[in-house]
């Protein structure tokens, strides 16, 4: 069986980002992926009940995704408001709607204090990175989701292609017997 990709919505067009903007990605494997109807777009910050456009925000320095989870640090805005909560809401709904889908892989936008999975704004608002995850992929990966970046692409096709053909054997050989 085929399995569903989940994909930030900002890398879909969607004009979702905190500026109203978005980061569309153009890749053949993206394109085979809508052909084969596998795309499920999330935005985990409007799922968590923030709105378009929104101050940008991000974790403060110190801390990652995995933090604000275990309720440690906070995600803010410059003006230091905390927006925890709507990160941490926005992170478990998008997650309901990979286990509706039994979604296994996701692909989303680096950097951001939701999506990134390897690196996340540093908390200074100076457009700088650090090594860490955001909100949505310390709970997705949490729940045993592989997840991705728009960088990473062949290595996701890769990750799903194995998956489905170790599906498949087993299937073969649960025939067999
Ligand atoms: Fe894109 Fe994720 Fe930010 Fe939504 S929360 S705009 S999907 S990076």
């Amino acid at each position: 069986s085929q399995h569903k990709v989940l994909v930030s919505a900002c890398l879909l067009g969607e004009r979702v980002r905190y500026d109203g903007s978005s980061r569309p990605v153009a890749h053949d494997i993206l394109e085979q992926w809508k052909a084969e109807q596998r795309i499920v777009s999330v935005c985990p910050e409007t799922l968590g009940g923030l709105l378009v456009p929104r101050p940008a925000a991000e974790i403060e320095s110190g801390f990652d995704g995995q933090d604000i989870v275990q309720e440690k640090g906070k995600v803010i805005t410059k003006q230091g408001h905390n927006l925890s909560q709507y990160f941490v809401r926005g992170a478990r709904r998008t997650l309901d709607i990979a286990n509706g889908q039994d979604i296994k892989v996701a692909i989303l936008k680096a950097n951001s204090p939701s999506c990134g999975n390897e690196h996340i704004y540093d908390g200074q608002f100076a457009r700088q990175t650090k090594s860490g995850m955001g909100v949505t992929v310390a709970t997705l990966i949490g729940a045993g989701i592989k997840v991705f970046n728009e960088h990473q692409l062949d290595a996701a096709q890769a990750y799903l292609l194995t998956l489905e053909t170790i599906a498949e054997q087993t299937q073969d050989s649960t025939e067999a017997a």
